[in-house]
């Protein structure tokens, strides 16, 4: 059984359709996928009705965006969890909001250098679509201004950029509580990928497992090897889950889908704790 947990299509910053995820995990040999995008669940049906035709087994999810009081950004992945939920759905709706209007306060900032307008960008946004940094790399891209996304967060679009705007997000410890009371399994993703910014102490760790959490996303190549071993260390001793997963966002970054799997035990687990929805199989 492969098994991965963290996939985005272009309901947010991926680039394939929900049906063309489901399509790549079968063409990858994948047992089961979930599509987790970021701050939206508009993707699910889509992909639930593409992965039974292919015989893929889905698992509904989302990446939630949450900043601690330390400015420090945190990803939490929820598996499961009921998508109408109005507590976590108007969390979400906050983020997404916010995201747009700091979108737009880049590109402003970004156009009195380079050549790029807010149209240039949208052009790149699926219809309702979580609006991300990764979009405006698109129009970057598109302008010749750099090679790739990757190239974009290298140096225009680092948090340390001058052009890098903040948006709102829940703290993490809310978050939790949220999938929690929305029947889902919250599972921290990526914690300790130091390339994408500061990472987290313990106290921020302390308030998410006393708030609930049930997992860690370890196997991540985000993830180094010295930062694996502490987060083993913390799943042994408050026995939280462990995943592995790709974080596979398409063509618009190297991830492949299945470079990383979960253990059966573990998705069996996570169904086992929710009582939000199901895997679609
Ligand atoms: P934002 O959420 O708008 O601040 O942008 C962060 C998102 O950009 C993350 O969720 C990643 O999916 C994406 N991202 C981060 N680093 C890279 C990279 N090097 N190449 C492509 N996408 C990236
Ligand atoms: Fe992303
Ligand atoms: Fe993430
Ligand atoms: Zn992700």
């Amino acid at each position: 059984m492969r098994i991965d947990l963290h996939a985005h299509s272009n309901v947010s910053d991926g680039t394939e359709t929900p049906a063309g995820v489901m399509e790549s995990a079968a063409e990858a040999g994948l047992d089961a996928v979930a599509l987790t995008d970021h701050d939206s669940t508009d993707g699910w049906a889509q992909a639930a009705a593409a992965a039974r035709a292919k015989g893929v087994a889905f698992v509904p999810g989302m990446e939630i965006s949450c900043r601690t009081e330390l400015g420090i950004s945190v990803h939490l992945l929820s598996y499961l969890h009921d998508p109408a939920h109005p507590g976590l759905l108007e969390e979400i709706n906050k983020s997404r909001d916010a995201r747009l209007t700091r979108a737009e306060r880049m590109v402003t900032l970004l156009s009195e250098d380079y050549p790029l307008t807010w149209d240039d960008v949208i052009h790149h946004v699926a219809p309702g679509a979580t609006v991300g940094r990764p979009h405006i790399a698109d129009a970057l891209v598109a302008a010749g201004v750099v090679a790739d996304r990757s190239e974009a967060f290298a140096s225009i679009l680092t948090s340390h950029s001058r052009y890098f705007v903040q948006h709102y997000a829940p703290d993490p410890a809310i978050a939790v509580e949220l999938v929690r009371a929305a029947g889902g399994v919250p599972v921290f993703a990526h914690p300790v990928a130091a390339s994408r910014g500061r990472i987290v102490g313990e106290q921020t760790y302390r308030e998410m497992i006393d708030a609930g959490l049930l997992g860690l996303e370890i196997d991540h190549r985000d993830n180094p090897e010295e930062g694996r071993a502490f987060l083993r260390r913390l799943a042994a001793r408050h026995d939280l889950l462990i995943t592995g997963s790709s974080d596979y966002h398409g063509t618009g970054k190297p991830n492949l889908l299945g470079e990383n799997v979960t253990d059966p035990g573990v998705l069996a687990r996570i169904e086992e704790l929710a009582t939000g929805c199901t895997v679609v199989r």
